[in-house]
């Protein structure tokens, strides 16, 4: 089997995981083909014919030809982006990116894809000259028609990538070697001694005696700490002291020996002493891309195309407002209807702050007309999550905060499950279909699941709420 680029990379990001994905491919946990790779893919093809659109117009453009493949006798298969043949008898390679920058450290080393590149083709007899990384220019801003020549950017890392040639030629050998053997020692694997965030779905099979939930499940466990535990072979919670972990890590291990929940009234009730009524519980949906869709917008800047907003008053009353943008263009017209549905006065609410913050951020930076609404948002806004981070703690969230994981065990009659659209990947992805569908039925089918998708994530947190409520009054 060929040693392609995209095996390389994952040989160098876990020799051990291309190994069990080459030669064990019944056990090796291929995930589908999600909707999110299929837009980056997508993506790229749109990147790559600017790219050839730009070089087809150059005086020069004959010396020009697009996905050369190099396969080579001991293995090697690259399909480069771009090439030119020069008439001095080298050949300049072009590796196009969707990136904004050249990224030079795993996962994605970009430099040493370069690199493998090179060699394949030097091995299959070309005589390489410069080498390029064609990616996005981040201070792009568009203005009307997609300007390719201002969208890209043409780096001449030849250097850099030249001077990890004899590198990248002792890894090639390495994996093609890797790839020769029928056996490896599959009872373990590195990231034992990593966190959860570095693991990839291998882990359970290269590690099938690690328990669930286990150190794992603890937030942000690693460095020295971690490597104890498993150097002492201890992966059981159960095996772990409550003095042995931060305060953060706490509350998920006591609720594991507790076999409950954990609960921190006081915890909680410090977050329902800064609240102030009406309450607003605000969730956006935003679209990225490789290509800016609108004016103004710049490579991968994310657009604001979607909010939903329960206001919940003091006596209880619950009203809903919600924006969908029917086309692709700047969030004037989302900004506004925030602004006829939030007053002067009352906590926004949401889940994760960070998200919502950059996006009300990013939009005063873009609308200074509406920047002292946008930031006086920022100011009173408040994270839910926090609350189901130290004051309500559940082992069954098994170390997560996500509102897809809180939501299914603390109230489990509001589901995500059999939505058209559960998720925000989903959302990004309805959006661009509603957009380009053109029979209007489906698009008012996609329309409804936005809405539906996005009414459920600010109605959780309102549930939510109420359950923390709940708690206060019941201690
Ligand atoms: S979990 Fe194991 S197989 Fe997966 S990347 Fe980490 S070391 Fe490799």
């Amino acid at each position: 089997m060929p040693l392609s680029k995209t095996d390389f990379i994952q040989y160098l990001n876990c020799p051990k995981s291309l190994w069990l994905m080459q030669k064990k491919p019944n056990v090796y946990p291929f995930g589908g083909f999600s909707e999110y790779a299929k837009k980056l893919a997508r993506e790229g093809y749109l990147v790559e014919g600017y790219v050839r659109q730009l070089a087809e117009a150059w005086d020069n453009a004959s010396e020009f030809s697009f996905q050369r493949v190099f396969e080579t006798d001991d293995g090697l298969y690259a399909k480069v982006d771009m090439v030119r043949t020069r008439s001095d008898g080298l050949m300049d390679l072009y590796e196009v990116k969707s990136s904004t920058s050249v990224k030079d450290s795993n996962p994605h080393n970009q430099l040493k894809d370069a690199a493998f590149q090179a060699i394949a083709a030097k091995r299959a007899g070309e005589r390489v000259g410069s080498i390029f990384i064609v990616h996005l220019n981040k201070a792009y801003v568009r203005a009307g028609n997609v300007n390719p020549e201002e969208l890209l950017t043409f780096a001449d890392e030849t250097a850099r990538v030249n001077a990890l040639l004899a590198e990248t030629e002792a890894e090639i050998e390495d994996a093609l070697a890797l790839l020769q053997k029928n056996e490896i020692d599959e009872g373990s694997c590195t990231c034992l001694m990593l966190g959860r965030a570095q693991h990839c779905d291998s882990f359970d099979y290269f590690n099938p005696t690690v328990p669930k939930p286990s150190i794992y499940s603890l937030p942000r466990i690693g460095g020295a700490k971690l490597q104890k535990f498993v150097s002492e072979d201890r992966f059981d919670l159960g095996e772990i002291g409550l003095d042995e972990v931060t305060k953060l890590q706490q509350p998920v291990l006591r609720s594991y020996k507790d076999g409950q929940p954990f609960v921190d009234a006081a915890d909680i009730e410090n977050f329902f002493n800064v609240l102030h009524y009406p309450l607003y519980f605000l969730d956006y949906e935003t679209y990225a891309s490789a290509i800016p869709i609108v004016d103004g917008l710049s490579p991968q800047e994310p657009l604001p195309f979607q909010f939903s907003l329960h206001v919940l008053d003091q006596n209880g009353g619950l009203t809903h407002h919600e924006y969908l943008a029917d086309e692709a263009e700047q969030p004037w017209s989302l900004i506004e209807a925030l602004e006829q549905a939030i007053g002067p006065t009352g906590s926004i609410v949401v889940w994760n702050k960070t998200f919502e913050n950059t996006q009300n951020k990013n939009m005063a930076a873009r609308f200074p007309d509406k920047a002292d609404f946008l930031l006086g948002i920022v100011e009173r806004t408040v994270d839910l999550m926090d609350v189901f981070k130290t004051g309500y703690v559940d082992i069954a969230f098994d170390g997560s905060t996500s509102i897809k994981r809180v939501l299914p065990v603390v109230l489990p009659d509001l589901t995500y499950e059999g939505m058209e659209i559960a998720d925000g990947t989903a959302a990004m992805d309805g959006w661009a279909k509603m957009l380009a569908e053109p029979d209007a039925d489906k698009r008012a089918a996609l329309r409804k699941s936005l809405l539906e998708y996005c009414e459920l994530d600010t109605l959780a947190m309102v549930r939510l709420l109420e359950f923390a409520r709940g708690i206060i009054v019941a201690s």
